[in-house]
């Protein structure tokens, strides 16, 4: 059994409550993260999957662990909420790992707390699987976020637009604070449960400030910093998330609360994989300025131990943080290192010509980094041949002022522009199988996208475009 530690629910009954999971009468193991579990301390040889299942579904709870859910707020689609809170998400506690880093264990759909509001408490076998896969991708991808340890599945029914069942996820994750933890205890007016707060993530997650006299400022500009080159990340990959509410903001910097997001197949400036997003507040494209938004929330919340100077200041160094991080990052996939004013200029032109082609963001550039000065490869994706050829043109351009040779540049293009990317469609196959008792497909695109730089050619029918049913799926926000 894991040894907890308690370090977030010793912080006081201010900041949230004890509740004993629910946990459900027939837990199944339906899939587990060997590798993670190991990290965490636990063998998979040396635990039955029974007992297991018994565990990461909360039926047995460790002696040293005191299941706690977390208080906080947020705003949502732009609107305070005084009081959410982990209404369906229990913290294990924390554990120290093989590499000595100290991480939480959380278990979601574990059943009510005082803050499920008018929820069950509970998560869909559907929703669980959309995290699981999504945040492993998200990891193997060296995208920053949460981590998915463990499914366990039930025939508890669950009641969402139609009857489904419940599952429960193993979340761990270097912290599970949000900027709404923060908002929660400013907009209380509960200033010294928010100094200890900051104090203990302070301790934990940033110790290289933690004897700074200006550990505050440091603190909120690293937030900015890792927010931004987290956001820039997500730009390069597709990745939209879809309800980047402050409560679902992570205070280190990781992809946290994987719900309605989605990988975009065609790029689409546009793409909301939210249907509930009526009005696309969360639009692929928006994410940048949405990211700013929170912040300043953040730095709301955050003004009894920051000057307001100090946090417009700080603000105002968000647009650099961010545009330095994607402009690189989108450089690195056209194999452009040297970045200039005209290379920024054709990043720009270039995804307009891809939107108006709609043409595949992940294969467009997986295609590319096998270009050799001759534009076919990129036929399928540039379809007008004139305008392909002016563009070839350019690009080679570019690529001659370079000083690197064609085989190393395809080989570090490949490093980042991924061949297999985690689509919908591909979710909603392993979903549909997995609903009727088959979970093959679940474990076969998790090892699939443990290695999505790969040519892995078993895998090879996943690296093709979406089926149009495919893209046209919409994703609801009920999980
Ligand atoms: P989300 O937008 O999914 O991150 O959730 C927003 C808030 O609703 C959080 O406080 C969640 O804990 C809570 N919540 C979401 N689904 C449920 C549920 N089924 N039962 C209880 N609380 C929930
Ligand atoms: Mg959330």
């Amino acid at each position: 059994m894991l040894n907890f530690i308690n370090g977030y629910s010793e912080l006081g009954e201010e900041f949230g409550a004890f509740v004993n999971p629910e946990g459900f009468e027939r837990p199944k193991m339906v899939a587990v993260n060997k590798e993670l579990l190991k990290e965490i301390g636990i063998d998979a040889g040396s635990v039955s999957d029974d007992d297991l299942a018994e565990f990461l579904a909360g039926n047995k709870i460790a002696p040293t662990s005191k299941p706690f859910a977390s208080v906080y707020s947020g705003h949502q689609f732009g609107g305070y909420s005084p009081r959410l809170g982990d209404g369906r998400a229990l913290l294990l506690g924390e554990v120290v790992t093989g590499n000595d880093s100290v991480v939480d264990l959380q278990l979601k759909g574990a059943g009510l707390t005082p803050y499920s509001r008018m929820g069950d408490g509970r998560a869909v076998l559907r929703s669980v699987i959309r995290e699981y896969l999504g945040s492993e991708a998200m990891f193997h991808l060296g995208i920053p976020t949460t981590r998915a340890l463990s499914i366990v599945g039930s025939d508890h029914a669950v009641y969402r637009e139609t009857t489904e069942t419940g599952a429960i996820m193993g979340r761990v994750s270097k912290s599970h604070t949000r900027f709404g933890h923060f908002e929660y205890f400013h907009h209380n007016g509960r200033h010294d449960e928010l100094q200890t707060l900051l104090d203990y993530t302070i301790e934990r997650n940033f110790p290289e400030i933690k004897d700074e006299e200006s550990k505050y400022d440091l603190f909120f500009y690293t937030v900015v910093k890792r927010t931004a080159d987290l956001i820039a990340k997500w730009q390069c990959v597709g990745y939209t998330h879809g309800v980047m509410n402050t409560d679902n903001m992570s205070i280190v910097g990781d992809t946290i609360d994987y719900g309605p997001y989605g990988f975009m197949d065609n790029y689409e400036s546009m793409y909301i994989p939210n249907h509930s997003d009526s009005f696309g507040r969360y639009a692929y494209a928006k994410q940048p300025q949405i990211g700013m938004w929170n912040l300043q929330c953040l730095g709301t919340a955050l003004s009894s131990v920051i000057t307001e100077e100090s946090i417009q200041s700080i603000l105002g160094e968000y647009p650099t943080f961010f545009n330095g991080s994607y402009i690189e990052g989108m450089a690195a996939k056209f194999g452009l290192l040297n970045i200039t004013d005209e290379i920024v200029d054709f990043i720009f032109s270039t995804l307009k010509t891809l939107e108006r082609n709609r043409a595949d963001f992940t294969n467009f550039f997986r295609a590319l980094s096998r270009f050799d000065g001759n534009g076919d490869c990129l036929a399928g994706f540039l379809k007008d041949e004139k305008a392909r050829c002016e563009w070839v043109e350019l690009y080679d351009g570019f690529l001659k002022l370079e000083d690197l040779a064609t085989e190393e540049r395809h080989e570090k293009m490949k490093s980042v522009n991924p061949k297999y990317i985690l689509r919908n469609y591909m979710l909603q196959n392993a979903i549909e199988k997995a609903e009727t008792g088959d979970f093959s497909e679940v474990e076969r695109l998790h090892e699939l996208f443990r290695k999505p730089f790969d040519e892995e050619l078993e895998f090879e029918e996943y690296a093709v475009d979406s089926p149009d049913w495919g893209k046209k799926l919409v994703i609801s926000c009920s999980s």
